[in-house]
């Protein structure tokens, strides 16, 4: 299983852009290095032309160009590896941290495709690896599984292991807002 390293501020993009749009899917550009063993995302970057539904994003080829040629402007050495998404629970369908036939359609060869599953909880849990290679745990109020894999040329996906040494150094909190801004208060 090749690895995938995740930076500080790219595990904060995905976890917030996960939970900002929570029951709708988030979207966005994954971007940093390849290693001679797998890859390192330094940013999550939003994606604010993909196309929606309430089932599935998907990515324009034409901003992502865009993207890439700014990148190599600014001689980071950094460019799109690849594309996050999240996969929200909704009624009877369980979030899987897993991409879809569509998803890794929409997938250029030997892209990384990492998958956020949330769904709401009510008890906290630390950030820890999977024995599959995703990692999960908490933030506020959901739970969270970060899983990723590599597109493979014919279509197939290989899964990655993933790495954040920031998840698993933090204890998330216990929420303690006031009542009026509970979720279950605020109007969609
Ligand atoms: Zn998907």
């Amino acid at each position: 299983m090749k690895d995938l390293y995740i930076s500080t501020d790219a595990f904060w993009s995905l976890a917030l852009a996960t939970i900002e749009v929570f029951r709708k899917e988030c979207f966005g550009f994954l971007v940093g290095y390849e290693t001679s063993d797998g890859w390192i995302v330094q940013r999550a970057v939003p994606h604010q032309t993909a196309k929606r539904s309430h089932l599935w994003v998907e990515p324009q080829a034409l901003p992502r160009r865009r993207i890439e040629k700014a990148l190599h402007s600014l001689a980071l050495g950094e460019k799109i590896v690849g594309w996050f998404h999240s996969h929200p629970e909704s009624s009877g369908r369980p979030a899987q941290a897993t991409p879809s036939e569509e998803d890794v359609a929409f997938s250029e060869e030997h892209d990384v495709i990492l998958v956020l599953a949330i769904r709401s909880q009510r008890k906290n849990v630390g950030w820890s690896q999977n024995h599959d290679g995703s990692i999960s745990g908490s933030i506020g109020d959901y739970h969270v599984i970060l899983g990723a894999f590599a597109k493979k040329r014919g279509g197939e996906v290989d899964r990655l292991r993933v790495h954040c040494a920031y998840a698993h150094g933090f204890k998330p909190l216990r929420h303690s807002y006031p009542k009026a801004l509970d979720e279950e208060q605020m109007v969609a």
